[in-house]
């Protein structure tokens, strides 16, 4: 893994991802973001199907895989995005604006890390050991896939299971920080816990509780540049990791994106090269997209009501 934190390596912005923990329950729904089913495109449903029968499928997620397991979108139906999420300047220029973070991040992490994969994710997972699906590019950051027992899955925006020292490079895991922040914090979680949520999790503190706050100090070098293992709004995928997703597209047969508008830069860019280079393209998610005319299919409905399908009619 690569150390290097994902500064502007490409110079190419990308859009918000779950830089805070969401939350699974409280004062928010997720039908703000999960939108309503529709009516199944049969014949479109056909040609996706013979698609992904032909395996060496590439699958590539974004946030409308996650809904379901009650990590609220950024975006809702709409595509609009609902919250201003944390800019990587601010985090890495202030720290008041880590400490900030890692408050409002500590108080809803046991509830974002107690989240399930759904049918969904297991769908993809089955679609792989019935050996159509050769390996996975997530925009998420919630882990979901692995938990599901896909392989080869690579995390375009980083993950909040990892942490990393900005100043010295040490990595961390997020359970050793959020062990350390309950030793250093007694009490928070209670204090916090009538917080307002809003839709992308971030649960709304107080300045005073924020600013009693410990936040957590690298181990080697004492700092507190301690940063999740995820890019930013205003940062930029590692070139890396960005060289082994074109690598990953370059051997499949098929990009099927899942639960993702194509809003976002960092996964509409392999649209663009599947189209390029003759990849056929199927896109399943619910509610418009970017990159009209790009697929060679494209189905506006839920992932439950295509993706179990396809495990029973190819998987079976
Ligand atoms: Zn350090």
């Amino acid at each position: 893994m690569d150390r290097t934190l994902p500064l502007r390596s490409l110079g190419e912005p990308v859009a918000a991802v779950g830089t805070t923990p969401p939350v699974l329950d409280g004062p928010v729904s997720t039908a703000l973001t999960l939108p309503p089913a529709t009516p199944l495109d049969e014949p479109g449903y056909a040609v996706l199907r013979d698609l992904v029968a032909a395996g060496r499928v590439l699958v590539l997620t974004g946030a409308g895989m996650s809904t379901a397991s009650g990590i609220p979108d950024y975006r809702g139906p709409d595509g609009q995005r609902r919250v201003q999420p944390m800019q990587h300047a601010e985090f890495v220029g202030s720290g008041q604006a880590r400490q900030r973070y890692w408050a409002r991040a500590f108080s809803g992490w046991e509830r974002f890390a107690a989240a399930r994969p759904n049918v969904a994710h297991e769908a993809v997972a089955a679609l792989q050991r019935a050996g159509l699906v050769d390996g996975v590019i997530t925009q998420n950051v919630d882990g979901l896939h692995q938990r599901a027992g896909a392989r080869d899955v690579l995390e375009l925006h980083g993950s909040l299971g990892r942490v990393v020292c900005l100043d010295c490079g040490e990595p961390y895991t997020r359970e050793q920080v959020h062990d350390w922040l309950v030793e250093a914090n007694p009490g928070f979680v209670a204090r916090a816990g009538g917080g307002e949520v809003r839709p992308d999790g971030d649960v709304v503190l107080a300045e005073e509780l924020v600013r009693r706050f410990r936040a957590p100090r690298c181990l080697v070098c004492g700092g507190d540049a301690l940063k999740p293992d995820v890019v930013f709004f205003g940062g930029s995928v590692p070139r890396p990791v960005v060289e082994q997703a074109f690598a990953m597209l370059g051997r499949s047969g098929l990009l099927l994106v899942l639960g993702s508008s194509l809003r976002v830069m960092s996964g509409y860019r392999f649209v663009r090269r599947a189209a390029r280079d003759g990849i056929p393209v199927a896109v399943v998610t619910r509610g418009e997209t970017r990159g009209a005319g790009e697929p060679t299919v494209q189905l506006d409905c839920l992932l439950d009501d295509v993706l179990p399908r396809l495990v029973a009619d190819l998987a079976a």
